[in-house]
């Protein structure tokens, strides 16, 4: 059987990483501004509003999740949505949703799902796409960028019925469930294209650490079915850390209007 072609995100991540750099130095020389990315854990409310006041700020992130006394909602509203990096402010998020208007961050690592399929090439355009999983963080906004690309989008969700049925009509899957190895090779289209964002780890006495990472696609099944998968590591992940970099400078940028 054809062997699937490997979407490389440890790669690609370096590409962006090193772009990053490049302009990072050029801004520095020329402004002499360094795009900054500090966040605080006490006095979470406080710091950020010290933190939205300050030029010299230009990415707040919030680490989610937050301990319980604090409540998520106030914390995510509290960040100014133009240094708003993880782009998970209601606001960025509803602009995300809406079309006609522009979010002024995207979360990192649907974002990076994207960057990814449009660096290789992928099609999205008129493709029938599944993402598996809603969460606000990955699932739900990687379906929002999928529709504003023109996709026609399913959602997956543990309610589903016959998910192995629905993810087989897809062109192009996201999947971010957290569930090892789930997604097995008969769900998938012959030829689709699989963006595996889940990290989950599976015990393996022969490992060092006791454990290994796997994805939420059966990634020895799938590759021998579709045209393109991300493997675990070295797939997503690396993407999510170098679109938090684009992203604050993107918004170093806006702050000190430097094209
Ligand atoms: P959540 O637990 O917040 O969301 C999981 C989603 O999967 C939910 O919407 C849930 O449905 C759905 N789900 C759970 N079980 C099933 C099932 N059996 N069938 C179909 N859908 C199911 O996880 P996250 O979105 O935060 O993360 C998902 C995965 O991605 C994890 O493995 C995480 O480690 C990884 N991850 C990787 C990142 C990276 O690469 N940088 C960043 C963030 C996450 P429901 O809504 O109905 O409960």
């Amino acid at each position: 059987a054809a062997s699937a072609k490997i979407i490389d995100g440890k790669m690609v991540a370096k590409e962006i990483r090193d772009e990053i750099t490049t302009e990072v130095s050029r801004m520095k020389d020329a402004i002499g501004v360094v795009p900054g990315e500090d966040s605080a854990e006490t006095e979470v409310l406080k710091f950020i509003s010290d933190f939205n006041d300050d030029p010299a700020v230009h990415g707040i992130l919030v680490q989610l999740p937050l301990p319980k006394h604090m409540n998520e909602q106030n914390i995510l509203n509290a960040v100014s949505i133009e240094k708003d990096v993880d782009g998970f402010h209601p606001l960025n998020i509803g602009r995300l949703a809406m079309r006609g208007r522009e979010p002024s961050f995207v979360p990192c690592t649907p974002k990076g799902c994207i960057e990814l399929l449009h660096r290789y090439g992928f099609q999205i355009k008129g493709k029938k796409a599944v993402v598996i999983g809603r969460s606000n963080i990955v699932g739900m906004p990687a379906a929002l960028l999928l529709q504003r690309e023109d996709a026609t989008v399913t959602i997956v969700h543990s309610r589903t019925q016959n998910p192995e049925q629905i993810v087989k009509e897809a062109d192009i899957v996201i999947s971010a469930v957290g569930q090892p190895d789930m997604v097995r090779g008969t769900w998938l289209k012959p030829g689709a294209v699989v963006i595996d964002v889940g990290i989950n780890p599976v015990e393996d006495a022969t490992c060092p650490r006791g454990y290994r990472l796997v994805g939420d696609v059966c990634y020895e099944e799938a590759r021998k079915v579709v045209s393109a998968i991300t493997p675990v590591p070295g797939g997503v992940g690396p993407m999510t850390i170098a679109m938090l970099l684009s992203n604050t400078l993107s918004s170093a940028k806006r702050i000190h209007n430097f094209q």
